[in-house]
């Protein structure tokens, strides 16, 4: 009886060591960014929505958002923490203090034949998105980032900001007259300039939708959702048998922080919303699927202030700018467990980069 307690013991110990060396890995890994969205923020989507999809997480945690530099981050830098796995300069997109280029989740995965796709409501040359497929020193480089985006071999992008791969005699701003719209044929690209042509995407085929002179319009302004755009990315991006990396980011959110507009925050958080349920209910379909939920910063120190059960808010704000307050996490699917507590972002970048490649050590 001892010894076969003793072998059940043994037995127990090292599946678990096992475990704690080599999670889980999931064939699929959707990573989801609320630009600027702080707890408060998620309060007022769980509050006024009862099936609010941030309930069906399993599990939580938070966030230390700061920067390398400074206490309170920018875009750059907290995205560059959370898809490179290391923290750098406000300001810096891909690469480190001093300008080294870094490697992210993206270049990792295409080593491991992963399929990759982003999906965005600002601009594909915003300093988010960018942090995944470009290395430049500063954000404001958006021409170069347009450059590397094309080159990048992102197999789905979908987002808005065509002037920025435009020349100036085409309704762009580009002064160096190249129309990288042109070249996306080249590097096997079909090119999706709106939602309704987007709609009849074939799915056998690298999408490249870039549906906005600038920004996508904010949620109360269009009839088609962020979780609309993010079927379109997922029903493309899981015919790949080797799996895929998205990245989602809900990017007004922040912008609605920047301008103190409550109505719009609440709108960018319902938009942002229909997103999670669409990856929430790929992943359950799925099973193989990890989704993860956080954002690079809070933007604007909001709260709820004042309100009645029935959801009407009215929202409190500290500032216009973003704060160090910590961002929530959320997360579901196969090693959804190693992001609970309270994690740095860059941590949590190097645990997402693990999940693609467990032999990569970081400095
Ligand atoms: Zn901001």
């Amino acid at each position: 009886m001892i010894n076969k307690l003793a072998i059940a013991l043994i037995f127990f110990t090292l599946t678990v060591a096992n475990f704690a060396q080599n999670p889980v890995r999931p064939k699929n890994i959707i990573i989801m960014i609320g630009d600027g969205m702080g707890v408060n923020y998620v309060s007022t989507e769980v509050l006024r929505n009862p099936n609010s999809p941030f309930k069906d997480f399993s599990y939580s945690g938070f966030s230390i958002t700061c920067s390398a530099d400074k206490l309170i981050t920018d875009s750059a830098a907290g995205a560059t923490a959370l898809l490179a796995g290391y923290r750098t300069n406000n300001g810096h997109v891909g690469t480190d203090s001093t300008g080294v280029p870094l490697k992210s989740i993206l270049e990792y995965s295409k080593e491991k034949n992963y399929a990759t796709g982003i999906v965005v409501t600002s601009g594909l040359t915003n300093a988010t998105p960018a942090a995944l497929y470009a290395n430049v020193k500063s954000r404001k480089e958006e021409f170069d980032i347009a450059d590397q985006l094309i080159k990048s071999d992102v197999e789905v992008f979908i987002g808005g900001g065509q002037k920025f791969f435009l020349p100036i005699e085409i309704n762009g701003i580009r002064e160096d007259s190249i129309n990288l719209i042109k070249k996306l044929d080249k590097f096997g690209y079909t090119y999706y300039d709106n939602y309704q042509s987007l709609q009849n995407a074939e799915t056998k085929s690298k999408i490249a939708a870039v549906l906005e002179i600038d920004a996508i319009p904010n949620a109360s302004k269009r009839n088609y959702s962020l979780g609309d755009l993010t079927k379109i990315a997922l029903k493309n991006l899981k015919q790949y048998e080797n799996g895929f990396i998205l990245l989602v980011e809900g990017s007004q959110i922040d912008w609605a922080g920047h301008e103190n507009n409550a109505e719009y925050a609440i709108s960018e958080m319902n938009d942002f919303a229909t997103s999670i349920r669409a990856c929430l209910d790929f992943a359950k379909e799925d099973k193989n699927t990890l989704v993860l939920v956080t954002a690079d910063h809070e933007t604007g120190g909001m709260s709820i202030k004042k309100g009645s059960l029935d959801g009407n808010f009215e929202l409190g704000w500290t500032h216009k700018s973003h704060t160090a307050e910590m961002v929530p996490v959320f997360s579901e699917g196969p090693s959804a467990e190693l992001f609970t507590g309270i994690n740095d972002n860059y941590e949590i970048g190097r645990r997402l980069i693990r999940l693609v490649n467990p032999d990569i050590q970081f400095k």
